[in-house]
């Protein structure tokens, strides 16, 4: 059942205020510090817009999202807190004006009460590379949150809020939500404006929900989705009904289900296969050749993409200027070495290095191309399926340290969620099992491009196996 539905139902019924929703959020907000996963709390700000939010009821004005509280990830710019992007060269960052999809969801009535934890930038797999600190898992706190939205996933799976933002440039929504138990949904690339949120990667950046039921994600999807005239790589159409047809023929990726996955992950997924066969569902196994490919086109594509995103932290135009630089040269080198984590620093040389004109058809050109084989590959999938499934990711959340040593292993664990980046395609996370030591697992479900609220229709199906 949608837990928004439920506050927002309370809300018109006059059971409860969006002050009261609001001070209840933070007061979970605030017992869940152990975690890291919350930067900021911003109460203060978070009661005046309750308060206001409480006047616009009682004019009869009712949101979808009236005196619902949510946490964005510390990359979307919004007022009453700062914006760093978990890193130094943002930390006293206070953004002159908000990211689209925040005032959409305050003109719903939706109230932010705080900034999530990530990595730095958005770039890792498991909040590690934040300039704050690690964020603990919801379930087992020697665990990893995963990421880059660790913080995100984890203040939903812990009950703070029904909702929060994420973005996802190569699995940071899915991943994080399938480590915590949760639903995060990616969706199509150019559903919903990016306008007010900290660029990573430009051809894969997208923005979505995480949440603990498939509906909750839908409704924030559905007010996000849409135009605004800032970011011109949305569709005019916005988000369309499913078109109700029903879902014939599943696909299990073969190439996501070989010998490096871990058996609990790759049990959860045949439990579901066999619960679609069930259903009367034709499900068949799906071989996506490209996909083995991936990694190398992703840590190509993205880098490029970041490195030429993050020129602007300089301490001039954008960031905190080092006390310590003396001459131009020095303000650039000395406020860009103090202002980024290593993992940033590693991608912005790795993509000036494939973009650079020596190197530039070998790498860059080769992977663009590549990307487009691989786009072929999910085409020819759809030709024969509705929607495609399997894990989200190779194991559940490991543990903090045991990756952070080593980039490469860190890269490989994001196989099975950068294809659909790369693709563009709506994909979502939903929880479908927990291993023996009770870590939750997700199912990836990925659809055709533009198809989310199918997608969603699809998910909604999905079963969690009993605990
Ligand atoms: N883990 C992936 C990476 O490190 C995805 C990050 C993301 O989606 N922001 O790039």
């Amino acid at each position: 059942m949608s837990e928004i539905k439920k506050i927002v139902d309370k809300i018109r019924t006059g059971q409860t205020m969006a002050v009261a929703e609001v001070m209840a959020a933070v007061e979970r907000a605030k017992n869940i510090a152990d975690t890291n996963a919350i930067l900021e709390i911003t109460e203060e700000y978070a009661i005046k817009r309750a308060e206001q939010v409480d006047k616009d009821i009682a004019d009869g004005k009712i949101g979808r999202l009236a005196g619902v509280p949510f946490v964005a990830k510390d990359n979307f710019l919004t007022f009453g807190s700062k914006t760093t992007a978990a890193s130094k060269i943002l930390q006293n960052f206070q953004a002159p004006l908000q990211a689209t999809v925040i005032e959409k969801l305050e003109a719903e009535g939706a109230i932010c009460i705080g900034k999530a934890n990530l990595d730095s930038f958005a770039h890792g797999g498991s909040t590690e590379n934040s300039a704050f600190g690690v964020t603990h898992n919801a379930v087992d706190s020697d665990r990893v949150a995963g990421g880059s939205s660790g913080g995100s996933a984890v203040v939903v799976a812990r009950g703070v809020v029904p909702f929060a933002l994420g973005t996802d440039t190569g699995g940071s929504i899915r991943q994080p939500a399938s480590f915590n138990g949760v639903v995060g949904l990616k969706s199509s690339y150019g559903l919903i404006s990016r306008f007010g949120v900290v660029a990573m990667a430009s051809s894969t950046d997208v923005v979505g929900p995480i949440a603990r039921t498939v509906e909750d994600a839908e409704i924030v999807t559905e007010i996000m989705a849409g135009k605004d005239g800032k970011d011109m790589t949305v569709w005019a159409d916005g988000y369309r009904k499913a078109d109700g047809k029903k879902p014939k023929c599943i696909g299990v990726i073969k190439e996501f289900m070989g010998d490096g996955v871990y058996a609990d992950v790759k049990a959860a997924v045949k439990q579901q296969v066999e619960n679609l066969t069930k259903e009367g569902y034709i499900v068949r196994e799906v071989s996506l050749p490209m996909v083995k490919y991936a990694i190398s086109i992703y840590y190509i594509v993205v880098p490029a993409e970041l490195s030429s995103n993050l020129a602007r932290y300089d301490g001039i135009r954008y960031g905190q200027r080092s006390q310590d630089a003396k001459t131009l040269a020095e303000i650039y080198g000395l406020s860009r070495d103090e202002g980024f984590v290593d993992e940033n620093k590693r991608r912005i040389m790795i993509g000036a290095f494939v973009l650079s004109s020596g190197f530039f058809d070998a790498y860059y050109l080769q992977a663009e191309k590549a990307r487009t084989l691989l786009i072929a590959d999910f085409d020819k999938a759809f030709a024969d399926v509705d929607f495609l499934i399997g894990p989200v990711a190779p194991t559940p959340a490991f543990k903090i340290g045991e990756k952070s040593h080593d980039p490469i292993q860190m890269y490989l664990s994001d196989i099975m969620t950068v294809p659909a980046s790369l693709a563009g395609l709506p994909a979502i996370s939903v929880p479908v099992a927990t291993t023996k030591n009770k870590l939750p697992i997700g199912l990836q479900i990925i659809a055709p491009y533009k198809k989310d609220s199918e997608m969603l229709a699809f998910a909604k199906t999905i079963k969690e196996e009993k605990k």
